[in-house]
């Protein structure tokens, strides 16, 4: 496979670490547990829209963009290092962000990731839940280009064709980080949302014929819903990079089982996971994804569907920035 006539700039630090996690091994006594570390990949705290980003930033480079206009949850983490990205070249970032969560208290409209926003000075406007998001960002930019800007649109999470390019190449790293290290891995988990990064490790995985399994813990979506767009998103980049065959259905795999009352609701299991990888290994997890990409990856070895003998890598995606958000379901203060 060869990425190399897609245009990238840099925003990270790669390759981030594989490492294994030995006291929450011990602690879970069921498979070896590994963690990717995009948690790490620089850019504003880092998280996995880095890789997306910079195959997503060089594309409105040539296509001669000014302006980012992107959208997401108010604690989007994409936002957040969208409109950070956007500092770096010049450009100016409009993001609107949608009241997807509205019982979780003052912090959340301030705190984490929109503190961040205001940093990088990011044009954000407030949106009610339930409205077509990305068509409500296209509108935008037609109204940016009646203002003679050049806008261009970034979906959702980065999630297209291009963005997903971010986690073809996060494959291959994988794939040698492995190989380097003598580990035969088994299974990636990770927290899947708008879908880009698991159907860009399916395309990448797909595309180097590896039998590495990919499973995705759904944030929002119901498990028939989120593996449909992660496939189509798999087909569509398995297109673009020029596979020959596109991957099969069988080849997304989705839990719905941790998202709880919905999307950025917090759950038990969530504020476990969050805890328990704060106090074995001191890695911070996110409310939103991580933690119940966490959660799911706990539940699944409880279940026995992850087994010992097994090697299981967790994909850090990053997302800690919104535990600020979140400080009442953390706060040792404010709980006593
Ligand atoms: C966006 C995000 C995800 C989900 O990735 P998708 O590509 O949208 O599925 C997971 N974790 C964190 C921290 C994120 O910000």
């Amino acid at each position: 496979m060869d990425l190399s006539r897609f245009k990238r700039v840099s925003l990270g630090h790669f390759p981030t670490p594989l490492e294994r996690l030995e006291n929450l091994t011990k602690r879970l006594g069921g498979p070896e547990i590994y963690i990717k570390r995009d948690d790490c990949t620089g850019l504003a705290t880092g998280g996995n829209k880095t890789r997306k980003l910079e195959y997503l930033v060089a594309d409105a480079l040539d296509k001669g963009a000014d302006t980012f206009v992107t959208q997401g949850a108010t604690q989007s983490n994409h936002v957040r290092q969208t409109a950070a990205a956007a500092r770096r070249f010049g450009m100016d970032c409009y993001a609107l962000l949608e009241r997807r969560v509205t019982n979780m208290g003052e912090d959340y409209e301030r705190d984490g990731n929109v503190l961040l926003d205001d940093l990088f000075h990011c044009h954000y406007e407030f949106r009610p839940e339930g409205l077509d998001m990305n068509a409500e960002a296209q509108a935008f930019g037609e109204e940016l280009k009646a203002k003679s800007k050049r806008p261009y649109i970034i979906p959702g999470g980065g999630s297209n064709p291009v963005g997903a390019l971010g986690y073809v190449q996060c494959a291959e790293e994988i794939v040698a980080q492995a190989e380097e290290q003598g580990i035969k891995i088994d299974r990636i988990v990770h927290a899947t949302g708008s879908a880009g990064t698991q159907a860009g490790l399916v395309a990448g995985l797909h595309s180097l014929k590896s039998q590495i399994e990919v499973v995705g813990i759904s944030v929002r979506a119901a498990r028939e819903a989120q593996i449909a767009n992660v496939h189509r998103l798999a087909c569509q980049t398995s297109d673009l990079i020029g596979d020959q065959t596109p991957p099969a259905v069988e080849q997304v795999i989705a839990y719905d089982g941790y998202v709880g009352p919905g999307y950025g609701q917090p759950t038990d299991e969530m504020v476990d996971a969050i805890n328990t990888l704060a106090s074995e290994e001191a890695i911070l997890l996110d409310p939103v994804y991580s933690g119940k990409g966490m959660a799911g990856l706990i539940g699944l070895i409880r279940d026995g569907v992850l087994k010992k003998g097994e090697n299981i890598v967790f994909l850090h995606t990053g997302g800690s920035a919104a535990l600020f958000a979140y400080q009442h379901l953390f706060s040792r203060q404010q709980a006593a």
